[in-house]
C-alpha cells in the first residue's frame, strides 16, 4: 500500500528547485511537492504533511493566529519540583581558581492542563 499527500507549505509551489518542475515542453510549472507515504508509515509526524523545515514554518507563519485561536493558553501551567539546592563547586588550576554553582532540584510531576 503507497499513499501521499501534497506537501502543505503554502509557498512549496514557488521555491525554486529541480525536483519541482513538472509538465510538458513549454507549458512547464513549479508544483507543490508530493510526500509519499509507504507502508511502514515513512515519513512519519509533521513530515507526512511537510517536505521541509522551510514549508513547515511557512505554513506556520501563516496560520500560527489560527491555531493560538484554537488552542490558547489563558493560564500558566506549573511542574510541581523538590526545593532547589544550590552547590558551590570549585576548580583550582594553574590559571586561578574557578568557582561556578549549579542548582539541582527534580520534578515531582507535570501538568497537563
Ligand atoms: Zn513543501
Amino acid at each position: 500500500m503507497s499513499d501521499y499527500q501534497w506537501c502543505h507549505g503554502p509557498k512549496c509551489h514557488t521555491y525554486h528547485t529541480q525536483d519541482r518542475i513538472r509538465g510538458v515542453q513549454g507549458s512547464k510549472v513549479l508544483r507543490t511537492k508530493k510526500i509519499s507515504i509507504n507502508q511502514y508509515g515513512y515519513p512519519k509526524g509533521v513530515w507526512t504533511h511537510f517536505c521541509s523545515q522551510g514549508c513547515w514554518n511557512d505554513f506556520m507563519h501563516e496560520h500560527w493566529e489560527e491555531f493560538i485561536a484554537l488552542y490558547p493558553r489563558t493560564e500558566c501551567l506549573e511542574t510541581p519540583i523538590t526545593d532547589p539546592k544550590k552547590t558551590t563547586h570549585t576548580s583550582e588550576s594553574r590559571w586561578g581558581n574557578h568557582s561556578w554553582t549549579t542548582i539541582e532540584f527534580e520534578k515531582i510531576g507535570v501538568d497537563n492542563g
